[in-house]
């Protein structure tokens, strides 16, 4: 479901590079506090839960610093499984997406192989909203970890957790492969 970020390595090389030359542009990236990025990242998904659930698509995008300081993000508009993420602002600090809506063959509550493999690549951490509410963050590092569970975010009406397998609370890429 991340294919869609292929378009961000090029973007995000182009910042280590910045950074190693230590240009202005890279110095005027603010530090951002994670928990603010969390926090913020949960009201993104929050406010796109609904569309996903009635469109049936993934929307997904960046969460980035913008002029003065604070914390904004793009949105982009994806298909029942797969999500464009475009450009990354230069400041970009995070991704986010989410899983669409409910349905019944679709192993949409935990992160896909792609979805961690991508976060890995980039070296950015990415959220995900699931239809049942799941808060995940794709790390950095490797590891995908449920932040908050079931009912946590706002949860598709035609979710049914009686038809999912067990979830777990953390999957490395080698999980998430052997599934
Ligand atoms: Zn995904």
């Amino acid at each position: 479901m991340r294919s869609g970020r292929a378009t961000m390595l090029s973007a995000a090389l182009l910042l280590i590079g910045c950074s190693s030359v230590g240009d202005e542009r890279a110095a005027s990236v603010p530090a951002v506090n994670a928990t603010n990025v969390q926090t913020y990242a949960k009201s993104v998904l929050n406010s796109l839960q609904p569309p996903s659930f009635a469109e049936g698509r993934e929307f997904c995008g960046y969460i980035f610093v913008d002029e003065s300081g604070s914390l904004a993000h793009t949105v982009a508009r994806g298909t029942v499984d797969f999500c464009d993420y475009n450009a990354a602002p230069a400041t970009t600090v995070a991704s986010y997406h989410t899983h669409g809506n409910f349905a019944e063959g679709y192993d949409s509550e935990i992160p896909s192989v792609d979805d961690l493999s991508g976060s890995v690549e980039i070296g950015f951490d990415d959220y995900l909203g699931t239809p049942g509410g799941r808060f995940w963050i794709n790390g950095a590092n490797g590891v995908s970890r449920l932040i908050c569970g079931q009912g946590c975010l706002k949860s598709d009406p035609n979710y049914r957790p009686d038809l999912l397998l067990p979830v777990d609370n953390q999957y490395t890429l080698g999980d998430l492969r052997n599934l």
